[in-house]
């Protein structure tokens, strides 16, 4: 073995250590909130990418996509004829387009009251509640009605949401917290969002 070979065998003894203590300490079990926030690329793809997670191992998820709905995405599709997906879409595109207040406000009140019993719903193992902090900002929709909706879901219920500058409430309610920094993005440098990669 050389002197690297050692080091690095050493250096994982001490990594598995750590890792082994972390996960016997980890013995409690229930769903999680989860918020993906920040201004970079990822929120929405990540939340579809722990959906197929959930799908593959047969469980029922939930999506609901505030904001989008004038706008076709890939990821929908994909799992269209999977029974165990249900998904509440807003009728409406993006709130600059529509720039009308009491349309998005109902449009939002919809999807939501069709969201209240999913998060009710213990079959249901995910629920994501894609783009809303947007809602929340606008005022679409009522934080202190969807905090009460988050604390008594059940038990094995996991929830993630997504958006851009989540809420100190959320963040802090939330179990698991990511944010997701704009480091670049190409379409500041003047490339055209792309077919199933940005949608
Ligand atoms: P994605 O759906 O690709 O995971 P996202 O959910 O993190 O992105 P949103 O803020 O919801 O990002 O924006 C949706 C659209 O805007 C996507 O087409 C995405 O590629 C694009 N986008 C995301 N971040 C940026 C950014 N920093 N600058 C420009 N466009 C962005
Ligand atoms: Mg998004």
């Amino acid at each position: 073995m050389t002197d690297r070979d050692t080091r690095h065998k050493k250096a994982m003894q001490k990594r598995k250590e750590i890792v082994d203590a972390k996960v016997a300490q980890a013995d409690e079990e229930r769903g999680i909130v989860i918020v993906i926030t920040g201004n970079g690329k990822g929120k929405t793809t990540s939340a579809w990418g722990t959906v197929a997670r959930s799908l593959g191992y047969g469980y029922k998820v939930h999506v609901t996509q505030f904001i989008k709905g004038g706008w076709d995405c890939g990821e929908r599709d994909v799992f269209a004829n999977d029974d165990n997906l249900s998904i509440s879409t807003m009728g409406t595109g993006f709130t600059w387009e529509t720039q009308n207040r009491q349309l998005d406000t109902e449009a939002c009140q919809k999807v939501w009251q069709e969201t209240i019993p999913k998060l009710q719903d213990p079959d249901i193992h995910l629920v994501v509640l894609d783009e809303v902090t947007y809602m929340l900002k606008y005022g679409y929709m009522e934080m202190e009605e969807l905090m009460e909706a988050l604390k008594n879901r059940p038990e094995n219920q996991s929830v993630i949401l997504t958006g851009r500058a989540a809420q100190k409430q959320l963040q802090e309610y939330a179990d698991t917290v990511s944010e997701v920094q704009d480091v670049k993005h190409a379409f500041n440098n003047g490339i055209k969002a792309r077919k199933g990669i940005d949608w």
